[in-house]
């Protein structure tokens, strides 16, 4: 960490706001190199937030194309600022002004969902779950790259099982599991957060939209189905911290109807993936 580095950089407009810091463009005196700067105030008394000691920790571990590049930690008296790789935009901000009603064309949607995945997987191989991951926090740029960002949430996981929190990721990309209440959750939550990305490019509008946890629950139920007893035991046996509550019984509707673009069934005009790659499309504990 640099504190001297601060007057390296003009910050110029605001391109954001997170959880815990307001993120500026900035531009630095020397080179004239654009970058993103994420200034988090600190608290005389509360000192430097926990989200913002992981976020620095575990990024500085993660170097690859489809992870946001943390180039610097800067500290003054009152601030931090965390000095990251530019991008033009975030996905949601891309769907909402590149998207046919905020629907991408399936050649996006499957480059994105290919870098998406690539950035996934390579947090996971390292031991990270990034536990938010959604439109907002998926940083898009000039050249088409797509980086995860906003590590606030993340957190690094290891044998045996850890205990985790479950107020983790934001409503509508939250994984069954974790809304039925598991604290033993691991890689699946992200995966999951992915599948409702997904779906969310190629219609433009967020899949599951609930507005607490249990509505949640019923609104990826209504969809793909009520799990039967069998795997209702299998989530409890897995997870026992869960306390089941009764279900109405919702049907399965067939995934050609729910996401026609993305299934082999579905019209043949961008259709994006071929009967092979079809994804698997239930609750993670019953694959
Ligand atoms: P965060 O706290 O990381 O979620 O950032 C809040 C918002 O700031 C994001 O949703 C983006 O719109 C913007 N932002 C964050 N990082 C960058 C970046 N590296 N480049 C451009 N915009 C960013």
């Amino acid at each position: 960490m640099s504190s001297s580095a601060a007057g390296n950089w003009i910050q110029l407009e605001k391109l954001g706001e997170g959880t815990y810091a307001t993120v500026y463009k900035g531009r630095s005196r020397t080179t004239n190199e654009i970058v993103a700067l994420k200034e988090i105030h600190l608290d005389a008394e509360e000192g430097t937030p926990s989200t913002a000691i992981r976020e620095i920790s575990l990024l500085k571990e993660l170097k690859h194309i489809n992870i946001l590049r943390l180039h610097d930690v800067i500290h003054t008296e009152t601030k931090l600022v965390l000095v990251f790789e530019f991008c033009d935009q975030d996905l949601k901000r891309y769907m909402d002004t590149r998207g046919e009603r905020g629907a991408l064309h399936p050649d996006t949607v499957r480059s994105f969902m290919y870098q998406l995945l690539k950035g996934t997987a390579f947090c996971h191989a390292n031991r990270v779950l990034h536990r938010d991951l959604k439109p907002q926090n998926l940083l898009i740029n000039r050249k088409g790259e797509l980086k995860l960002g906003d590590f606030g949430l993340a957190r690094a996981f290891g044998v045996p099982v850890n205990t985790f929190s479950n107020e983790v990721v934001t409503l509508w990309y939250r994984a069954p599991d974790v809304l039925l209440g598991s604290r033993t959750y691991s890689t699946s939550i992200d995966v999951w957060s992915c599948g409702c990305i997904f779906a969310e490019m190629i219609t433009g509008v967020p899949l599951f939209r609930g507005r607490d946890n249990q509505d949640q629950l019923l609104n990826i139920m209504r969809i793909i189905g009520t799990p039967d007893d069998r795997t209702l035991r299998n989530i409890v046996n897995q997870s026992p911290e869960i306390v089941l509550k009764q279900f109405p019984r919702y049907p399965k509707i067939p995934l050609h109807q729910v996401l026609p673009k993305a299934s082999p069934l579905g019209t043949p005009h961008g259709r994006l993936l071929s009967s092979a790659s079809f994804p698997h499309f239930c609750f993670p504990n019953t694959i």
